[in-house]
């Protein structure tokens, strides 16, 4: 990918932009509470195109009127296999996360999710390509997604995508 710098709450508030324009579908609240310096480096518009396909899904999951969150928060690993006790950052980025209030994913369906063109909509509203092109994206940029449904132990509802990006594209 292209090594911009990237703020991933401009990235949000675009592809709520952007999917504000399909009057058609299920009208939801999309919350960006995406911290102001979650900053990476990488494409913008692939990164744009990751939360389009991860807030269009959570809207699709949700009922009319239903909140749709994204978060962020500092993701650091450490190493700690370093020697003389001094541990390392392994990884060094953002995590955001999207969760909704729908009714979660189906769990025999969660090892497939990802493959392309599994789809649980109707033909013409999905091509579950989706997040096929979220996993290729966002390993592109050196990252990984998680899923976790149900995402409210409470009601169990709801399912939420971590995605984590580091800050820095390895150069190679
Ligand atoms: P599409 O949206 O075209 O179906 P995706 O690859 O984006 O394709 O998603 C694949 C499938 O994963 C969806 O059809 C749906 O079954 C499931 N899915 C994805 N996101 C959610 C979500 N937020 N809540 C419930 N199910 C989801
Ligand atoms: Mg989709």
């Amino acid at each position: 990918p292209s090594h911009e710098t990237v703020n991933l709450t401009t990235c949000v508030d675009e592809a709520i932009q952007l999917l504000s324009l399909q009057k058609d579908k299920t009208q939801v609240e999309f919350v960006n509470l995406v911290e102001e310096d979650a900053i990476v480096e990488g494409d913008s518009q692939r990164l744009i195109q990751v939360f389009v396909n991860l807030l269009a899904n959570a809207r699709d999951a949700s009922e009319q009127d239903g909140h749709v969150f994204i978060e962020s928060h500092v993701s650091q690993t450490l190493d700690t296999s370093s020697k003389e006790g001094i541990s390392e950052l392994a990884f060094d980025g953002y995590e955001v996360t999207v969760t909704d209030e729908g009714e979660g994913i189906d769990p025999s369906h969660l090892d497939q999710i990802i493959e392309p063109f599994f789809t649980t909509k109707d033909p013409g509203e999905g091509t579950g390509l989706g997040l096929a092109m979220v996993y290729s994206i966002i390993s592109e940029h050196g990252g990984s997604i998680d899923v976790q449904s149900p995402a409210d132990p409470d009601t169990q509802k709801g399912a939420r995508f971590i995605i984590r990006l580091p800050s820095r594209l390895n150069s190679d």
